[in-house]
């Protein structure tokens, strides 16, 4: 059975990158009648951040991408989150050491940085390995004695992964295809630290295990780590699993991995949520507060990397989910663009129905949209939602419905206003009737007015557009006069006159 894990460690928000990794787990799992699972991996206690496992979790929900099973959900394989683990591990611990994968090291966080220092002084890089190794404090260079007296004196250790000497790794990725590894490129990685807990690569391999996960699928930075991970598999006697890694998301330039900065200051979303950082209290920008609507945000983020047959764009999770494939996925980075996000939201904005979108601008605006009967503003979404990428646009450059305009564009006013001018609209505004006021009928009055009068029908359209929105935009005016009815009407064409 096809099992997928999305495994974030909880040291900050979801990110782009990360919420993509999720949704491509989620599609695989999805396209083979799969299990998607969400396990945290939290064994790295120095970069705990509160509350960021709940809003993994949240921003997974918001997005419809909700795992079968979870620390949230539960399921068969539980816990799901490796802190709650240590027991297994410690099995297994004590397991790869009686094999020859793995050794004690005894040496010091203070004489490593001594080391350190040595070879930085000499222009290089020191690397724990297998030509250092035997010049160092562990069970592979102590005699036996030894190593049984610093145990007895409980002198704390790791455990290391003996990485084996020049053997070629032949390794394939879904999406990168095959490449080879020289283990004598890789060091000895830290499998246990020094108070017994597991390091990610050790954890995270036991779990994958212990889960049956059967494809890995995850950002291209773990890239470096599959070779270790296939030897590790190896030593504990077990069958790896698929591994398939994740192109990079871009800054809009193309250059870089896009940063929580760019989003922070060119103001577009970079996280499914809104993050407070706990330390700054700055406010990263996310896409459910943006105004994005989780349908338009999974497909964008879904094209991010992957291209569907015959270039589709516009796809339901669930279509996704038919058609995914990692085959398909990119091996380059994918660009980030904000423009490509808006026009996603506003493609499925224009799915929704009038209805569906005024319970949104309701919720967004409570007060200040019930001035309008639901009729009225059932009619002011019909008009307005094709200009709007997100439903605030429908307040925003709708405000007039709602309130009388506070001020007059100068240009506007420059252009439809002369001495006439407010003679003609009082004049006009005596015609209007209580009666039958719908744009039709308000649409022939103006007309016959206009006529009647021997002006030209910008002589009266634009002055009484001026007066109902205070700018020359909108949709047309007797729209606008049927909305707001016959007091607003007579009220705002009173108050321009003066
Ligand atoms: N905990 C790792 C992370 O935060 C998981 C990497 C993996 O999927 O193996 O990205």
């Amino acid at each position: 059975k096809v099992r997928v894990r999305f495994a974030p460690s909880p040291t900050g928000p979801l990110h782009l990158g990360g919420a993509r990794t999720a949704l491509y787990d989620y599609l695989f799992a999805k396209k083979n009648n799969g299990d998607f699972v969400l396990r945290i991996e939290d064994t790295d206690t120095a970069r705990y951040v509160e509350g960021a496992e709940d809003y993994i979790m949240d921003a997974l929900e918001w997005a419809g991408i909700t795992p079968d099973e979870s620390p949230r959900h539960g399921g068969n394989y539980g816990p799901y989150r490796q802190s709650e683990r240590r027991a297994i591990y410690d099995k297994y611990t004590a397991e790869i050491l009686k094999t020859d994968y793995a050794y004690m090291a005894f040496d010091t966080s203070e004489e490593l940085d001594e080391i350190r220092k040595q070879y930085e002084e000499k222009g290089e890089v020191f690397s724990y390995n297998n030509i250092t190794r035997n010049l160092l404090k562990n069970s592979l260079s102590l005699p036996a004695e030894e190593i049984q007296k610093l145990l007895d004196a409980k002198i704390p250790y790791v455990v290391r992964f003996k990485m084996p000497v020049n053997r070629v790794l032949n390794l394939e990725d879904t999406i990168r295809g095959k490449f080879a590894v020289n283990t004598d490129t890789l060091d000895d990685k830290v499998l246990v630290k020094n108070d017994g807990m597991p390091t990610y690569h050790l954890a995270n391999i036991i779990d994958d295990h212990e889960m049956e996960i059967s494809h890995v699928i995850r950002g291209e930075e773990w890239l470096p780590s599959m070779g270790l991970h296939v030897l590790l598999y190896e030593a504990m006697g077990w069958t790896a699993p698929e591994f398939a890694h994740l192109p990079l998301i871009l800054k809009p330039e193309g250059k870089g991995k896009l940063s929580k900065r760019d989003g922070a200051k060119f103001g577009f979303p970079v996280f499914p949520m809104n993050f407070t950082d706990p330390e700054t209290k700055e406010i990263y920008p996310g896409y459910k507060e943006h105004g994005y609507l989780p349908e338009a945000f999974v497909n964008f983020l879904a094209l991010l990397g992957w291209s569907p047959a015959h270039d589709k764009e516009i796809l339901s999770l669930e279509e996704m989910a038919q058609e995914f494939d990692l085959h398909k996925v990119h091996k380059a980075g994918a660009r980030f663009s904000k423009e490509k996000a808006d026009w996603f939201n506003h493609q499925y904005l224009q799915k929704k129905s009038d209805d569906e979108v005024l319970t949104m601008l309701q919720e967004l605006e409570p007060e200040k949209t019930n001035v309008l009967a639901k009729d009225k503003l059932l009619k002011t979404v019909s008009l307005m939602k094709e200009r709007a990428t997100f439903v605030k646009d429908i307040y925003e450059s709708g405000k007039f419905f709602f309130e009388a305009p506070q001020t007059f564009d100068e240009k506007a006013v420059k252009k439809a206003w002369n001495d006439q001018t407010a003679d003609i609209i009082t004049q006009f505004s005596e015609t209007l009737n209580v009666d039958n006021f719908d744009a039709a009928k308000l649409k022939e009055a103006i007309h016959h007015f206009a006529e009647s009068a021997n002006l030209g029908m910008g002589k009266v359209m634009m002055p009484l557009r001026l007066a109902l929105v205070g700018e020359l935009k909108g949709p047309d005016v007797p729209d606008i006069m049927e909305i707001i009815g016959f007091e607003e009407t007579k009220s705002r064409i009173l108050n321009a006159v003066n």
